[in-house]
């Protein structure tokens, strides 16, 4: 069932006048790959039952269109790896058809892209965001811990031949791969991907130490504009990055900087976790547990709950990473709360 935008509905707006329009949904904790920076080896998972039915992620992603968001991305854990996501994919998609919804995205990390390339663009995608932090297959292995590279490159390109737009997102790590954001850039103008550089951000316990691998991406910068000239541009894609032009390219350059250059004064994301709760912030842990209330109440308990999840947004994260600082400010692994 679609259910039209609510035109009375007066929109999500924060009590600090943030509008909010984009929701990000973890649809599942699980997943194929054990990025270093992201879990632990032995990353234990929650059990089904606690994960929203994808009857039940449809009915609150209808909610939340209904009361004004206008961009939904799927992430996790690896979206892919949920047997069902294809349903999800089309149910939530008949909005963007319907013209309810402006955009429809996924992240993944590329490793089943093959097989779903089609699927996300019947659904209405349009474009979606692949993790690749190296070209080498060998360091690609050792970050992830038992990837194969040449399933995520043929991916992009099922996706790019899909008539998807691709963009590549690539975690900074200090020691692993800080040689390689030229010749990523590079990589991605020669196959008409923009690159997103991201900070490493502190969440949830990962077997090693996150000072020894955070790296500002200040110098990564640096190390491109030694190259070519780069210049901010106002291009904006709803997310966190801030754009760049890079002389002689046609890819974007987009710096995701939580730590070094917080972006919290523009946010205008919540997030729904594959457990059905609603939070306000990556970087806090103050949530609404949508799935509890929900169950007991129906769709109508929804509402109220989102009107409590707004005065929770707070005005920014907390995350510090560095000798001296906190080690950690949250818990949670990236992969519950959708990266
Ligand atoms: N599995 C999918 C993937 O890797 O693209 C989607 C989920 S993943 C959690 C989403 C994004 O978050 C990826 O680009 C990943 O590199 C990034 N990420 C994961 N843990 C992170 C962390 N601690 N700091 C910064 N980025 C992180
Ligand atoms: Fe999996 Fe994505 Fe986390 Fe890597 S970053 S372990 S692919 S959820």
């Amino acid at each position: 069932m679609v259910i039209a935008r609510n035109a009375s509905a007066s929109g999500m707006v924060d009590a600090f006048g943030r509008h909010i329009e984009y929701l990000r949904i973890s649809v599942t904790d699980r997943c194929d790959l054990r990025c270093r920076y992201c879990m632990s080896e032995k990353m234990t998972f929650l059990p089904r039952d606690q994960i929203l039915t994808l009857e039940e992620i449809a009915i609150i992603a209808d909610r939340f269109i209904a009361r004004g968001v206008k961009k939904i991305r799927l992430s996790g854990g690896e979206p892919l790896v949920r047997r069902d996501f294809g349903e999800l994919a089309r149910r939530i998609g008949r909005h963007v058809k319907a013209g309810t919804l402006e955009e429809l995205t996924l992240t993944t990390n590329g490793t089943h892209l093959a097989e779903h390339a089609e699927m996300l663009a019947d659904a209405g995608m349009k474009r979606i965001n692949v993790s690749l932090d190296t070209l080498d297959p060998a360091l690609f292995t050792q970050i992830t811990r038992r990837g194969d590279i040449a399933k995520v490159l043929e991916g992009i390109r099922a996706a790019s031949d899909a008539g998807l737009k691709v963009k590549i997102n690539m975690v900074a790590l200090k020691g692993l791969n800080d040689g390689e954001f030229l010749s990523m850039l590079r990589w991605c103008d020669a196959h008409g991907h923009d690159l997103t550089l991201i900070e490493t951000m502190p969440l949830g316990h990962i077997d090693e130490d996150r000072t020894d691998r955070y790296l500002p991406l200040t110098i990564a910068l640096e190390q491109i504009a030694a190259e070519h000239e780069v210049a901010p541009i106002a291009y904006k894609t709803g997310g966190p990055a801030r754009y760049f032009a890079v002389d002689g390219m046609r890819a974007r350059l987009g710096l995701i900087t939580p730590l070094s250059n917080n972006f919290c004064a523009g946010c205008n994301r919540m997030r729904l976790t594959c457990e059905g709760k609603i939070f306000m912030c990556l970087g806090h842990e103050d949530h609404v547990d949508l799935k509890t209330a929900f169950r007991e109440g129906g769709a109508d308990a929804i509402d109220a709950l989102l009107d409590t999840a707004l005065r929770l947004k707070p005005l920014a994260h907390d995350f510090a990473i560095g000798p001296g600082e906190r080690p950690m400010s949250v818990s949670r692994h990236m992969s519950v709360t959708g990266g």
